[in-house]
């Protein structure tokens, strides 16, 4: 049974209750973790799993707010000699400031017995790990960033990542049984880089998912309204909160199952 945990719904902006990007799709005993805003190893832990133990890390770009718990992250594993290769997974572009860490801290990348497995990925890329069968293509960002979608045998997942309005982003959303859709820009004031909730309302209309959970709201948007504008689109949708877990058919969030 495949769930999806929100580790992080929040922004670079600090706030007390969400932390920056970050979730999970759990499948059994697999994980597959995309970004680690600051603070997502712990929200794991407390969520009932190791993240010493995970399958694997995919990255969407090389901003803070969504890779922010690397070091700490990469750091337990050198501790705790996780045994075997950790895939990495990362846009392309973000190679040099993953040199620069390896540079920095190269006992991070590469400890007895185990080590990372970079693997950069194309604009537009294809790749398996584990049970995760995994696309990703380019967004509309500031810097090189990968939306991704995720598909296993009873679901379909896609998170945009950090994006304004893009075709190649709705294409990889169409039709999943969750999107997990960034709501960083405002309508008053659009962005190019980010999706206003009447870009993201656009975009469900369009690409059909399920249901929708919206995050990367700033806490200086009116959220309420935000909603509202995004639920015209006529689907299921609600604001993801940390902690909260997604599975098919469920009709609200729940705790996170245990594994078997
Ligand atoms: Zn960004």
């Amino acid at each position: 049974m495949t769930e999806v945990w929100v580790l992080g719904s929040g922004t670079p902006w600090p706030e007390g209750g969400r932390g920056p990007s970050s979730f999970a799709v759990v499948h059994g005993m697999e994980v597959l973790v995309l970004d680690c805003g600051a603070g997502a190893s712990r929200r794991l832990v407390a969520m009932g799993r190791d993240p010493v133990q995970i399958t694997a890390l995919a990255l969407s770009h090389e901003h803070p707010d969504h890779c922010g718990d690397l070091l700490a992250w990469l750091f337990a594993c050198r501790v705790q000699r996780r045994p075997g290769r950790l895939p990495l997974l990362h846009p392309e572009g973000m190679s040099r400031a993953l040199d620069a860490l390896c540079v920095g801290w190269p006992s991070l990348f590469e400890w007895p017995g185990g080590g990372v497995d970079r693997m950069p990925l194309a604009s537009e890329h294809q790749i398996v790990v584990g049970s995760f069968n995994i696309s990703a293509t380019s967004t509309a960002h500031s810097v090189d960033t990968r939306a991704y979608r995720v598909q296993l045998p009873d679901a379909s997942v896609a998170y945009t990542a950090d994006t304004g309005p893009s075709d190649a982003v709705t294409l990889l959303a169409n039709g999943v049984d969750l999107l997990l859709v960034e709501c960083g820009g405002s309508d008053v004031d659009p962005h190019p880089w980010h999706l206003g909730p009447s870009d993201v309302a656009r975009l469900l209309s369009a690409a059909r998912p399920a249901e929708a959970w919206v995050t990367h709201i700033p806490p200086h948007a009116d959220a309420t309204a935000a909603i509202a504008e995004i639920a015209k689109a006529g689907l299921r949708i609600r604001r993801a909160e940390d902690g909260d877990v997604w599975r098919r058919g469920w009709t609200s969030a729940a705790s996170p199952s245990t594994p078997d």
